[in-house]
């Protein structure tokens, strides 16, 4: 099952993504994820991204569009994939439709995890992340073990600097302008656009994708 996966900065993209490939057994392939690695290991595509990332802009798309299509390439993805934050303009839409058409494959499902924006912006402001394992904690809904340190490893769990309140309005905007028509091309005639909120508990947030994902896969 080959899955994109879209939505505002902050309404849980990146933990039901985890949680799905987890489920299907599937690679989670998260864009920002890798360029913040390239950045904390300080290679080419790294020092190139940084700027851009504590800007809340996007990166350009001839970039994204390479990164993307080396990832694809690997024989992990043969059984499926997740792309977390991929695509994120409609240019990088279609070419990820043109990589997989030659890799004979298509996107089932786009999956949109909607959140109004009062919820989104404080679901970010208490988001925290531990900077040696990438794990995600928030301080109202995922608390960490031991207050301000990481679970996995302890180290001491820091805040996104994209998650500050200027960025995060930086991001809301980008998202409407240039991700809110990439929503239109997979609803449009492809038909492949599921919706779910949200804004609700996790694990029926989770449960939601699963049974949409369930039905796309059989229907
Ligand atoms: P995320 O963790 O998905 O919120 O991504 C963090 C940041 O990485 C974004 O605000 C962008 O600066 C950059 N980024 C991630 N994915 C993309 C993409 N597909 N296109 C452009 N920039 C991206």
């Amino acid at each position: 099952m080959n899955v994109v996966l879209m939505g505002p900065p902050g309404a849980g993209k990146g933990t039901q993504a985890k949680r799905i490939a987890r489920k299907l057994d599937i690679p989670h392939i998260s864009t920002g994820d890798m360029l913040r690695e390239a950045v904390a290991a300080g290679t080419d595509l790294g020092l190139k991204v940084k700027e851009i990332m504590d800007e809340g802009l996007l990166v350009p798309d001839d970039l994204m569009i390479d990164l993307v299509r080396e990832r694809l390439a690997r024989e992990d993805t043969r059984n499926g994939f997740i792309l977390d934050g991929f695509p994120r303009t409609v240019e990088q839409a279609i070419a990820l439709d043109r990589m997989l058409d030659e890799l004979n494959k298509e996107i089932d499902v786009a999956l949109l995890v909607d959140a109004d924006e009062q919820e989104v912006v404080k679901r970010i402001s208490s988001r925290r992340v531990c900077p040696e394992c990438g794990k995600v904690y928030n301080l109202l809904t995922i608390k960490p073990e031991v207050e301000g340190h990481c679970d996995r490893d302890g180290s001491r769990l820091i805040q996104r600097d994209d998650d500050r309140p200027d960025t995060v309005r930086a991001r809301y905007r980008v998202y409407s302008e240039k991700t809110e028509p990439v929503i239109r091309y997979y609803s449009g005639e492809k038909g492949k656009l599921v919706k779910v909120d949200g804004s609700g508990e996790i694990d029926t947030v989770t449960a939601e994708i699963v049974n949409h994902l369930e039905n796309a896969k059989h229907g």
